[in-house]
């Protein structure tokens, strides 16, 4: 069986064509600048490949997708008839999706619904869909939501100090994102450790450009840092998580600001490229802090401070912790990103062993023997999670 993952954002689309038989990636690619000059299409199939082509709608891009999988020679696939369904990445689920689903109507009209909660992601995930059921007939269109691991949090974890008419009119509430990540590594911690999810508690730390962190207990999520919308939480690449919300309207005042500038400002000029002024990049700013850069050492410091002070609340959230687990882009590469995190986590009985953490992009935990609470290393696979749900969902 194969399995076609899509993720459409809105200039952008990411693919993966998944052998489903061994899990095995048959081909993968991105097209980018969707409906901008320059768009381009890169792959990696039979071949690898990367053509500047006109792309003015997402029809076209996922048409060039298409082509490049069936391609003569990069192409994997001889007909359109080899994939059996389409996973599809969907990024707000609201209250109505706790799992994955077949996409009907109904779901469309869902999703659809909950694009007011996130404006930027689910209009490009819905278009992707449209696209597909045109492009790809009769095949089967699994939605997958990065909300879904998040919706058995408990009402304390998830309800916000406001008045409650807001959660029941407008359904303002803690949703939680990244849930395929989450899910992902803290199964595959649960397996690394040869234990039974059921009986760990996990805290699993997704850091890449944007980031959160969540705490999961019995494979059950309990509470996460990212809110209603990825802007709450983790200090990210270019979104400045937590803060006072009061800050907004004083700096509005003070720079003239309108709410949508302002909205702006937090999610594309803050976090580490707001403090630093060097970069969103960790690797730029790992780089500019050992040069000396202030602002660039502040940015890493004030970014490590905030995970451990999760790590410590969920911790708290969960009456004890028996694995912290770090991913994503910066989880995966930076050793010292990991062992600054963990030199907050030694009260927890959490100790690390630096030369089992000196490596990237593989499963390893690197606490010291004897350590109480196990430091785990897990690439994700947010892909792989996708393509698993299609093929259940099939069933
Ligand atoms: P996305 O959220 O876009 O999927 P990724 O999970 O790929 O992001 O993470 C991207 C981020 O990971 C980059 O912005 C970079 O800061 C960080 N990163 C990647 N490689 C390294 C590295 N070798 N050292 C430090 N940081 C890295």
């Amino acid at each position: 069986m194969k399995i076609l993952v899509m993720n459409c954002g809105s200039s952008s689309l990411k693919y993966q064509l998944i052998d489903m038989t061994d899990e095995r990636v048959m081909a993968k690619g991105l097209c980018e600048r969707i409906g901008i000059e320059g768009s381009k299409i890169k792959h990696e199939g039979a071949e690898k490949y990367e053509t500047e082509k006109p792309m003015p709608t997402h029809t076209e891009a996922i048409q060039l997708v298409i082509e490049a999988l069936l391609d003569g020679k990069h192409g994997v696939i001889k007909s359109i008839d080899e994939v059996h369904a389409v996973g599809h990445r969907v990024v707000h689920g609201g209250e109505k999706f706790a799992t994955s689903v077949i996409i009907t109507d109904e779901v469309k009209a869902a999703v659809k619904e909950c694009a007011d909660l996130a404006p930027l992601h689910n209009p490009p995930n819905l278009i992707g869909i449209d696209v597909c059921e045109k492009l790809l007939p009769g095949k089967p269109q699994i939605g997958v939501f990065d909300t879904a691991f998040h919706q058995t949090m408990p009402e304390k974890a998830y309800l916000y100090a406001l008045p409650y008419e807001y959660y029941e009119k407008y359904k303002v509430r803690r949703y939680g994102f990244h849930g395929t990540s989450h899910k992902y590594v803290s199964d595959r911690a649960a397996s690394f450790l040869g234990k039974k999810i059921e009986d760990l508690k996990i805290i699993t730390c997704h850091m890449g450009n944007g980031a959160s962190v969540a705490a999961i207990k019995g494979g059950k999520v309990v509470d996460t840092s990212m809110g209603l919308t990825p802007l709450e939480g983790l200090v990210m690449g270019t979104r400045s998580g937590d803060m006072d919300p009061a800050i907004m309207q004083f700096v509005m005042g003070k720079e003239g600001l309108s709410i949508k500038e302002m909205e702006n400002v937090l999610n594309k000029n803050s976090g580490v490229l707001g403090i630093s002024g060097v970069s969103s990049d960790f690797r730029d700013i790992e780089g500019a802090a050992a040069e000396g850069n202030k602002r660039a050492k502040a940015a890493l410091d004030v970014y490590y401070y905030r995970v451990a002070k999760y790590v410590g609340a969920y911790a708290a959230a969960m009456n004890g912790v028996d694995a912290v687990v770090f991913t994503a882009g910066l989880g995966e590469n930076s050793a010292v990103a990991r062992k600054e995190i963990c030199s907050y986590l030694t009260y927890l009985g959490l100790e690390i062993d630096d030369e089992k953490n000196n490596v990237r992009g593989v499963e390893v935990n690197f606490a010291k023997d004897g350590s109480k609470v196990a430091a785990l290393l897990i690439p994700t696979n947010e892909e792989l999670v996708i393509a698993r749900d299609t093929k259940d969902c099939l069933k």
